[in-house]
């Protein structure tokens, strides 16, 4: 850009992932920059801060698996080495430990998923019943992550679709359902279809090391969140917090063709805006959309209130002596009927604990709704005791002091039939985008490498309407392995021609 041009001015709305990612790039690019974050502090979901008494605490911790390919070149370009090794896990039912899962990419490779039917060590889930999983790979070919795809499976249910191609009931219940209890944050009749094949192909089945994760070595607040907003900030960009955004201002009100935005409304304070990105998750778009005057003419817009979202409960426990805890992160099912957690021994993963005398343990609670009117201290005995079924050396531990975060409605919940009232990247205002880990995006990525991914899709998108810059390189997933892309070609040509040869009475 030349000197005497004027820099356009593009608003970001909400530091997460998907806010952070759009502004370091645009910023980045020479773009005027402002990022407008409700809370105290940038970070979003991932957000970390410390107690009273000095401790670190967060919103959940947050694994990064193999295939976050986007988040780990950020963090290197960034100069950062914040991340564990790759850490083994296990699942944990009220009978004991369930399973363990080895550092897959260790393992020699075998064309998916039999590395990951081979190398998971169940201990007690019979083998027939793991067989069973078998005829489900039809479904994982069918679903290509395209429109069609969503269309076709969104409005049925994870457990009707498990069910359809005959999984074994303790198979769901034992290994499909705590997967999305923990990867899409609720139960199996309360999950799109579509949702839990793309969830599950990303995370686990796609190719051999995708379950591999490592973690941050201390909250990813700290060791990311701050490095990252300084960079924006020294590159001249500004990050404001505590800043609420009500309303758009529109250029034109008719809501037609041409409508442009040309700027924020936040409480008293107006911005300016050459362009906007929203970065909110669901919710926080929801209150957006109900205050304001402007987008309520938008029925794309207003069909964003049939979305839902989902409580989750993060609590962090310090005990007064060391439990050995087997492997640092686990998984666990069975405790509650419509509710999943995972614990982790932050002694090993956060370098903070590294020295201390007692256990620090977090807790987190997906789909936690009937755990969230507690008390604080009924909270604690309760991850006391189901921490004890896990670990029964914790039965003796004190809890010396606690944490207790409640996130009411914190994440997407990608329900049945949710699918059609969810925004793309594009609205219908040409110069408004989205981004954020619940918008529709063809990436084929999930959570926070989602978010990510679709903030720098949002600042190409602002590239392209100026035509300054360049935009940012997005990698994409890892291609499917040759027998899975030659399966999906020929599933394609076989519905194509049906579809040429057969009438359309049906529903997709
Ligand atoms: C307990 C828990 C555990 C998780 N574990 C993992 C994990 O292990 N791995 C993983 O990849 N993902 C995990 N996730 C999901 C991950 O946190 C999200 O996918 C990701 O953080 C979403 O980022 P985002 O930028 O889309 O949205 P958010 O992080 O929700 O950021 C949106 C921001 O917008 C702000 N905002 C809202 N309304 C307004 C407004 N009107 N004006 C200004 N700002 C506003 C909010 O304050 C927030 O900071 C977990 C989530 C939770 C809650």
């Amino acid at each position: 850009m030349n000197q005497t041009q004027e820099r356009p001015k593009v608003v970001i709305v909400g530091a997460g992932w998907a806010g952070l990612g759009a502004a370091y790039h645009l910023v980045h690019q020479g773009y005027d920059v402002t990022l407008l974050e409700a809370g105290g502090y940038p970070g979003g979901l991932v957000a970390g801060w410390k107690t009273a008494q000095g401790r670190a605490v967060e919103a959940g911790i947050h694994g990064f698996w193999y295939p976050y390919r986007n988040i780990f070149a950020l963090v290197k370009q960034l100069g950062l080495s914040p991340f564990t090794d790759w850490t083994r896990s296990s699942q944990y039912s009220p009978a004991g430990l369930e399973v363990e899962s080895p550092i897959f990419q260790q393992e020699p490779r075998l064309p998916t998923p039999l590395g990951t039917f081979l190398y998971t060590r169940f201990k007690r889930l019979p083998l027939s019943d793991r067989l069973s999983a078998l005829p489900l790979l039809y479904a994982i070919i069918d679903f290509d992550n395209s429109d069609a795809a969503w269309r076709r499976y969104d409005p049925v249910t994870a457990r009707e679709l498990f069910k359809q191609f005959g999984v074994s009931a303790r198979l769901y219940k034992e290994s499909f359902e705590p997967m999305l209890l923990v990867g899409l944050f609720a139960p199996g009749e309360q999950c799109s279809a579509a949702a839990a094949l793309g969830m599950l192909y990303y995370f686990i089945l796609a190719h051999q090391p995708d379950f591999d994760v490592v973690w941050c070595r201390g909250t990813v607040g700290e060791q990311i969140f701050r490095p990252w907003v300084e960079q924006i900030e020294r590159t001249g960009g500004r990050v404001l917090t505590q800043r609420r955004v009500t309303d758009l201002i529109l250029k034109s009100q008719d809501g037609g063709d041409g409508t442009q935005v040309a700027g924020v409304v936040c409480g008293d304070e107006r911005f300016e805006a050459d362009a906007v990105i929203f970065a909110v998750g669901v919710t926080g778009m929801q209150k957006i959309v109900s205050n304001s005057s402007t987008l309520r003419q938008f029925p794309e817009f207003c069909d964003l209130m049939n979305l839902g979202a989902i409580d989750v409960l993060a609590t962090r426990l310090w005990f007064d002596r060391k439990v050995p805890v087997p492997l640092p992160s686990n998984a666990c099912f069975g405790f509650d009927a419509t509710t999943g957690w995972t614990f982790f021994d932050l002694n090993t993963l956060h370098d903070e604990w590294k020295n201390e005398a007692g256990s620090v343990i977090e807790a987190d609670f997906y789909h936690a709704n009937q755990l969230l009117p507690l008390d604080d201290e009924q909270i604690i005995a309760k991850v006391h005791q189901d921490l004890t079924t896990c670990v029964p050396q914790f039965c003796d531990a004190k809890v010396i002091d606690s944490s207790v975060v409640r996130l009411p409605r914190a994440v997407t919940h990608f329900s049945p039939g949710s699918y059609q009232s969810m925004l793309s990247g594009r609205t219908s205002v040409s110069n408004l985008f989205m981004s954020g880990d619940w918008i529709i995006t063809r990436h084929g990525s999930w959570s926070q490498e989602k978010a990510y991914v679709t903030g720098l899709e949002a600042a190409n998108r602002v590239i392209e309407q100026f035509g300054i810059g360049t935009s940012a390189p997005i990698v994409p997933v890892e291609p499917d392995e040759p027998h899975i892309e030659f399966a999906r070609t020929a599933n394609r040509s076989l519905r194509d021609w049906s579809s040429r040869l057969l009438p359309s009475l049906w529903l997709p």
